[in-house]
């Protein structure tokens, strides 16, 4: 696996690749690297002729300044983990590499940045636009890999895409999970024993919408979890919702095409979100 630490680098390799006709999977990542992860890479690595990771902690998209100094931060582990998935190269700027001081960014994103994320993160989504729009025109990939578990980003990198005319595809990848159901982050590092119990109530709770999603109307779903949410000691919930999977709008109804349940709570220090699709 080729280390590629400068924008430079990385675009003298991406011009090679194109020269030689391959596909290129890219599989955007903030490091601390877990089986989520690297199910991206696999992925990507049967789809595409190359792929090409990315570590980097992107300071434009963290809105609290202790949670950007509190993500944990592994690189040689990373690149472990990286070579055992035969990733064929990795890109890890330093933040002079991606950005110009006093650098402005505004993306308009609408709707999706005045719901759920958007709301609890201020700003968080404009970070995220900013790096990834960078970090597609540097590489050009043919598909770009993102996670289920962050839904909402999916949806509104979809709409970058879509927006500035990007020749990428994106996939969006299921969410890996412990085997207690718990959704795989970055996060969970920062979890100890006990809040890692508390943690497993989020994806319990969502099973428990899906399984009954068929013989239960919403209004019901959504107040017999809210209440198992809300009376989980240590467990501040931040938002339960039930909505329609392509637009995010709330619905009390199970006519759209597409469902799908979202869940955000703070355990401790540690936010955690969690999302199941209960009809597509
Ligand atoms: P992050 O390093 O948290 O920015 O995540 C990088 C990519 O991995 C994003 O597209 C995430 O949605 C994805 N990802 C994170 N956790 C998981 C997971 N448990 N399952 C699948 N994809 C994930």
């Amino acid at each position: 696996m080729k280390v590629l630490k400068t924008q430079k680098d990385l675009q003298n390799q991406v011009y090679l690749l194109k020269a030689q006709n391959q596909s290129i999977g890219f599989v955007p990542t903030m490091g601390a690297l877990h089986e989520g992860h690297l199910s991206l890479i696999r992925t990507a690595r049967q789809q595409c002729d190359s792929t090409i990771s990315s570590i980097f902690v992107n300071p434009t998209q963290f809105n609290d300044p202790k949670d950007l100094a509190n993500y944990p931060r592994n690189e040689a582990l990373d690149l472990d983990k990286l070579r055992e998935a035969n990733c064929d190269f990795v890109f890890i700027p330093d933040i002079t590499e991606v950005y110009s001081p006093n650098e402005y960014w505004h993306f308009d994103i609408g709707k999706l940045e005045q719901i759920f994320e958007g709301t609890s993160r201020p700003g968080h989504y404009q970070g995220v636009t900013q790096i990834v729009k960078k970090f597609f025109d540097w590489i050009t990939p043919n598909i770009a890999f993102f996670g289920q578990k962050d839904y909402q980003q999916f949806l509104i990198i979809r709409q970058l895409v879509s927006h500035f005319g990007l020749p990428v595809q994106l996939f969006c990848h299921p969410t890996i999970r412990e085997s207690n159901g718990l959704a795989m982050s970055s996060r969970n590092a920062r979890l100890n024993e006990h809040e890692r119990q508390i943690a497993q109530t989020l994806s319990r709770t969502l099973f428990d919408i899906k399984a009954h999603f068929a013989d239960k109307s919403i209004k019901d779903l959504l107040s017999e979890a809210r209440s198992k949410l809300t009376n989980t000691p240590e467990l501040e919930l931040s938002y339960l919702s039930i909505c329609d999977a392509e637009t995010l709008e709330e619905t009390n109804e199970k006519t759209p095409a597409k469902i799908i349940a979202l869940v955000a709570a703070r355990i401790g220090e540690i936010r955690l979100i969690d999302n199941i699709i209960l009809k597509s």
